[in-house]
């Protein structure tokens, strides 16, 4: 392990985001060699906070490592408290900086960590550079956290105000999901296993299922739910991420610059739909109360319009222009206050064969990636059942990580966070996925605003969804492999 030398500036220092992610996730970093003396972290926001009191803030969330590794960690970490919109502010932030480059030796490496509201994103990009705070040492990079835009338009004039200050390949869109196992799994099963590649096409599988389900509610973030809703909140990132990786054609080689080719590809055949399409592919939906009462509707929690159209779930089928995958449908589906949290992948492969054995229907195999909160991968396959008969019966080859190994599986911003010091590209959003995204998810907004009247709440709390996410895949002899 070789330390990296390196100065992050984080703005929105003082934030959840930053205290329950970031500060841990170097911690790590730090207590496995990858920081070590010559790191520094600048946490900027408003308030007027000292070093001391800031360093308490990111002590309390670290539960690993002994008193001295934390105290020492800390001691690396300075406050400054700044408004993003005043000039003036970035004049002082910047020496500062200069300050901490020189002391611990960064040579000009410097991260610069968007962990606030995104309509800051644009303002800060800009005076980074107006207000010369990049180095010309060194290099200079940008991590920008979701929402990137809530449209295609408002995401592309993010873009535009970014890519005036910073070059491509120097910014980084953090994607969470691409920064756990089981996802960057993904290409691994598929292209590390021939028998597995000659497979994963339209002529073997069948299906394609992805679920991001989770059992809580709105909770905290009511506020910022109200302006989003499950299609942009999870669809147009996390899921989408997840089809490109199942998707994306093999590269020739496995590089950063290539594997975002292929996801290019992916992402530009996402279709848009008619009125008609979402109508038929699209199901929307609310949560109710739960059976005995206990958990409140959507509508009845704290800062959310009790007239709310939200939704907070969404499920539907997403077909791939992509000739690999002609006719194969991807059903997507996530939601709040769902039966169960799990995000699991079900490649669900054809079973359209005759019966050798009695005329019984074969069930379809099934590859199971299990991505949170379990990790592994479950293969269900027919077999016979034991005995004398010629019954066929489903069996299941389970390898889930068990608690040793999923020990050591880094967390998703860990692991982010060192790509991005390492400055590799290759599992951050780029914005040709972001715009092929947008376009697909503005269309399923676009048709669901012409009906404002949508009949919700229409699920109930604790349960997998309302009826008619089972009915989009039961019109074709169908179903959910994952039932919660
Ligand atoms: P937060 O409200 O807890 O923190 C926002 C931070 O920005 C605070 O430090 C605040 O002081 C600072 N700030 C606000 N206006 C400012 C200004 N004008 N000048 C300087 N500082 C200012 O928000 P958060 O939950 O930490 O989220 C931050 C970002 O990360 C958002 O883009 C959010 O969508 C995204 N995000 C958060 C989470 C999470 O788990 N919290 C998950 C995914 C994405």
């Amino acid at each position: 392990v070789k330390e990296n030398n390196v100065l992050f500036v984080i703005f929105g220092g003082s934030g959840d985001l930053a205290h329950r992610k970031l500060y841990p996730a170097l911690f790590q970093l730090y207590l496995k060699g990858f920081l070590n003396e010559h790191f520094a972290v600048i946490g900027t926001a408003r308030r007027p906070w000292t070093h001391d009191f800031f360093r308490q803030g990111v002590l309390e969330n670290l539960d690993e490592g002994t008193n001295e590794q934390q105290q020492e960690f800390a001691g690396h970490f300075y406050y400054q408290s700044h408004d993003v919109k005043d000039s003036d502010h970035y004049v002082a932030l910047k020496k500062v900086i200069d300050q901490l480059d020189e002391k611990y030796q960064l040579n000009g490496n410097r991260l610069f960590y968007m962990a606030m509201a995104p309509a800051l994103f644009g303002t800060i990009a800009q005076h980074l550079k107006s207000e010369n705070l990049l180095s010309n040492e060194g290099y200079n990079r940008l991590i920008i956290e979701k929402p990137f835009g809530h449209d295609y338009p408002s995401a592309l004039a993010l873009n535009q105000a970014i890519v005036d200050t910073f070059d491509r390949n120097q910014v980084f869109r953090i994607d969470h999901y691409l920064g756990k196992e089981m996802v960057q799994n993904i290409p691994y099963l598929r292209f590390g296993n021939p028998f597995l590649t000659s497979v994963w096409n339209k002529d073997y599988i069948d299906n394609v299922q992805i679920t991001l389900a989770e059992s809580l509610g709105v909770e905290e973030r009511a506020g910022y739910y109200e302006t989003a809703g499950a299609l942009r909140d999870m669809v147009q990132n996390h899921i989408m991420q997840i089809i490109a990786m199942l998707t994306f054609p093999k590269p020739e080689q496995y590089t950063d610059d290539e594997i975002n080719q292929a996801k290019s590809k992916v992402f530009a055949s996402l279709p848009v739909y008619s009125e008609t399409d979402v109508a038929e592919k699209f199901v929307r939906g609310q949560y109710d109360e739960n059976a005995d009462g206990s958990q409140k509707a959507y509508r009845h929690e704290d800062k959310i319009d009790p007239k709310s159209n939200v939704e907070t779930f969404v499920a539907g089928e997403i077909d791939l222009n992509l000739p690999e995958w002609q006719g194969i449908p991807f059903y997507v589906r996530t939601g709040k206050r769902l039966a169960a949290k799990n995000t699991c992948i079900d490649i669900v492969f054809k079973s359209d064969v005759a019966n050798l054995f009695s005329d019984q229907k074969l069930e379809n195999p099934v590859l199971t990636i299990e991505v949170q909160p379990e990790s592994g991968v479950l293969l269900t396959v027919n077999g016979k059942k034991i005995g004398t008969s010629n019954v066929v019966e489903t069996h299941q080859l389970t390898d889930l990580l068990d608690d040793d190994q999923q020990k050591q599986v880094p967390d998703a911003y860990e692991r982010l966070l060192l790509e991005a010091i390492l400055g590799k590209q290759g599992n951050f959003a780029q914005w040709e996925g972001m715009a092929g995204s947008w376009h697909f998810v503005d269309a399923i907004r676009d048709a669901w605003a012409k009906d404002s009247q949508p009949d919700f709440p229409n699920y109930q709390s604790g349960t997998m969804g309302p009826k008619a996410a089972d009915a989009l895949l039961a019109k074709t002899g169908r179903h959910w492999i994952y039932q919660g």
